[in-house]
């Protein structure tokens, strides 16, 4: 087997060969440190019966771990300068798919018809570009893609946010978004130094593995997402204040939440981030009849 791409001096090599300068506006932060990746795989649960969507191959640091674990590996990378670069690192592997696209306009549906049509399941891994964190997840969860998971390397606050429990200062509509379709857990918390160049920010492995159906049943998703999102848009607003200045007409129709409020048992002068998921779907259902 070669020597790991993910070590300071391959990456050096590497990077000289082709003159390759990182951009920073692509979120290019590689890893230099084989057994974060090792982790990584371990945490995936990976087998040869497993296709991997990666998001950012960069020179393939991660890519090689994927490929030598698992069945098949498509992965989206932007930066066209990088593709000469792959196709140089990774051709000891045959089950590796590069795709020159943007990971937010691909259709990653039909890819997965294309490309996955024989595996048993699929999964997500990836050191995210965390410039677009956040829209790449939910646009992962959104589409409703065919995945059993996703474990992903991001900022530590980010991560932070996705796995918050209710009452605690980081839960937010990212918590409940993302908790709607996974279970989400911080399974590493990961140093600046194993990153070249090192980002400002701490970073923490994420896994949200997919709930056979979603954590709550709701009378109407976007609704619901609606009023978490409404009800956490100024934090230290009570949950009446919020949903009078979000809905429409709120302030005139204050009875009317009020009334859904009750309905729903839930305190007027609570705020938005003591509320559970549970909660929150009561409240988006009782209001719903009436401004959805
Ligand atoms: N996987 C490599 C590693 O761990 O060393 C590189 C990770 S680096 C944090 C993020 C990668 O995502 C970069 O290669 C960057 O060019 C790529 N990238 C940035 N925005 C992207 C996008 N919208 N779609 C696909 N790839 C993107």
């Amino acid at each position: 087997m070669q020597k790991d791409i993910a070590t300071p001096v391959r990456t050096k090599e590497i990077m000289e060969k082709h003159g390759f300068s990182f951009k920073k506006s692509l979120g290019q932060n590689f890893l230099i440190d084989p057994n974060i990746l090792r982790n990584i795989t371990e945490y995936a649960g990976l087998t040869k019966e497993t296709g991997v969507i990666e998001i950012g191959p960069g020179i393939g640091a991660l890519t090689e771990h994927l490929a030598r674990t698992a069945k098949k590996v498509a992965a989206y990378e932007i930066d066209q300068r990088l593709l000469p670069i792959l196709a140089d690192t990774l051709s000891p592997y045959d089950n590796v798919k590069i795709i020159h696209e943007d990971i937010l306009k691909a259709d990653i549906q039909q890819m997965i018809e294309e490309e996955f049509a024989d595996v048993k399941e699929i999964m997500v891994v990836a050191n995210l570009p965390y410039y677009v964190t956040t829209p790449i997840i939910l646009k992962l969860l959104e589409e409703k893609l065919p995945i059993r998971g996703i474990v992903v390397m991001l900022q530590k606050e980010v991560g932070d946010r996705i796995a918050a429990k209710p009452g605690t200062k980081e839960y937010g509509s990212l918590s409940i978004a993302i908790q709607y379709y996974t279970t989400a857990e911080t399974v590493m918390i990961v140093p600046k130094s194993v990153f070249i160049p090192q980002p400002n920010v701490d970073s923490a492995v994420i896994r949200m593995l997919l709930r056979e159906r979603p954590a709550v049943s709701v009378r109407d998703e976007v609704f619901f997402f609606q009023i978490a999102k409404m009800s956490f848009a100024q934090r230290r607003k009570t949950l009446m204040n919020n949903l009078t200045s979000g809905l429409p007409d709120g302030k005139k129709r204050k009875s009317d939440i009020a009334h859904a409020l009750e309905l729903a048992g839930i305190e007027p002068s609570r705020r938005g981030e003591t509320l559970s998921m549970n909660e929150f779907a009561a409240l988006s259902d009782a209001l719903f009849p009436l401004f959805g």
